[in-house]
């Protein structure tokens, strides 16, 4: 705490993974060597600078941009860069630290990092968003590279943005690899990276309801956000039979007590990705009903997926959620759920699986898209969701190789911590103090 003031969410992330890897640490005592853990919770480096931009009022506007490379140990620093009001040092330094677990999760020979902006794209003219991505790398491409740290997208920063820093990249540094994932697929994007993250969450969450006897299809369902991972959660849920009741974003939430079907999810898309509209819209041409200020949660569900932002499922909505007869909690967004409702949605046996686990199809898929990159060469769309499919898979399989309780049930949290934990910790030790 005293090292890292006023920063929250960063140690918000790191008790979360120390009270899961701690009794392990107990048991295996090589982990206590060689400051293992002191330099864990360190981030190798982290950049800080000014962006300077003219708006279309001919305005000086000065945003404050980041990039945390936090662990180097098995790969590449990988991770998204975010453009929120919201973002900070605390928040940017939990989601790269995530991340270095994520990515171990994966089995794909990716480090853990994150970046960003304060910048707010939301009312920004389409010229206005590409002079920020611009004025953003002439400082983060001294930074990054195809085997030092590999960029994609997150809150705010989809296939527009990630093309327009592409692109600058590709001018400033003289090579053609553009270094980003998530890019357009006429210049090295990988088929299935914009549906990855939503689909590896519900793919996730059948592997823990199969394991537990159950299934997804029949099953109601309540996402958040109605983004990028949002939107593909919706659909691959949709397509595995079940009920999705609910998208939402920072202003409300739209019910549908009917559930969505492919011709609804298509105006969303609409509305989201080609008009950069809002989900208030989307009610007004859907008829659909839309709740001001609310959030999922109310509605009774069997499944939740929360895919918007961090801790926006607190403990009273845990407590509603588990009182409605909720049964599985899948992950699309980063630690949405606070400790607290974590700790209630174990306690109730709820199948729950934390973001490091059930999002990781995004990042998977960015790995996918490097390999191909560097073979120069694409995969058609049916191989990479089968890949995709299978990563999801052995990361179910090794949360419960380091996560089954003595009465066999599961703890996703321990298992997903821990078994994250022993591949950067291993990779550390070998390595040496550095
Ligand atoms: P998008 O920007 O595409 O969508 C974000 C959605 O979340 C929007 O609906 C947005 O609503 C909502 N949202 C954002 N901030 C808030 C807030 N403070 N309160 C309420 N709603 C909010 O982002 P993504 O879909 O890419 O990312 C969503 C989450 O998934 C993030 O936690 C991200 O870190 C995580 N993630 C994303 C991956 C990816 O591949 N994209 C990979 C792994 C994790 P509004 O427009 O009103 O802000």
């Amino acid at each position: 705490k005293q090292r890292n003031p006023g920063q929250p969410e960063y140690l918000q992330a790191v008790a979360e993974v120390m009270e899961s890897v701690w009794p392990f640490i107990a048991n295996h005592p090589k982990y206590t060597e060689q400051g293992l853990l002191e330099r864990l919770v360190e981030p190798e480096r982290m950049i800080i600078f000014r962006v300077s931009w003219v708006d279309d009022r001919g305005a000086v506007r000065v945003n404050r941009g980041f990039r945390i490379q936090h662990n180097s140990a098995i790969g590449p620093y990988k991770g998204g860069i975010r453009f929120h009001p919201s973002v900070n040092l605390s928040i940017l330094k939990f989601l790269a630290f995530e991340q270095t677990f994520k990515n171990a999760l994966t089995t794909l020979p990716m480090g853990g990092g994150k970046g960003g902006s304060d910048f707010d794209p939301k009312g920004c003219s389409n010229a206005e968003v590409m002079r920020f991505c611009q004025a953003f790398m002439t400082e983060l491409y001294r930074h990054i590279g195809s085997d030092t740290d590999v960029p994609a997208g997150d809150i705010g920063v989809g296939g527009r943005e990630v093309g327009y820093m592409a692109g600058m990249m590709k001018k400033l540094a003289n090579k053609s690899d553009c270094v980003f994932t998530g890019k357009g697929l006429s210049f090295g994007g990988s088929l299935i990276r914009p549906e990855a993250t939503g689909y590896g969450t519900v793919y996730f969450a059948e592997e823990m309801l199969n394991h537990a006897g159950k299934t997804l299809a029949g099953m109601r369902v309540a996402v958040s956000g109605s983004g990028n991972v949002a939107q593909y959660a919706v659909e691959k849920a949709m397509s595995l039979g079940a009920k999705v009741l609910t998208v939402s974003d920072s202003g409300g939430t739209v019910y549908d007590a009917e559930g969505f079907t492919p011709e609804k999810l298509s105006r969303l898309m609409e509305i989201k990705n080609r008009d950069y509209g809002r989900i208030s819209e989307f009610s007004e041409v859907t008829g659909l009903q839309f709740i001001p200020g609310a959030k999922p949660w109310q509605i009774p569900v069997d499944v939740a997926m929360p895919c918007a932002t961090q801790n926006e499922l607190d403990e009273m909505d845990a407590r509603l959620l588990i009182k409605n007869g909720l049964q599985c909690v899948a992950e699309g967004a980063n630690m949405p759920s606070t400790a607290d409702a974590v700790k209630l949605f174990e306690q109730a046996k709820v199948l729950y699986a934390p973001g490091k686990a059930s999002n990781a199809g995004g990042v998977a898929t960015s790995g996918l898209e490097m390999s191909q990159n560097a073979m120069r060469l694409s995969w058609p769309r049916e191989e990479v969701d089968a890949r995709l499919h299978e990563i999801m898979k052995g990361i179910h399989h090794a949360c419960l190789d380091y996560g089954t309780r003595p009465d066999g049930s599961v703890s996703y949290v321990d298992g997903a911590n821990i078994a994250g934990f022993v591949k950067v910790a291993d990779a550390m030790l070998a390595q040496g103090v550095f």
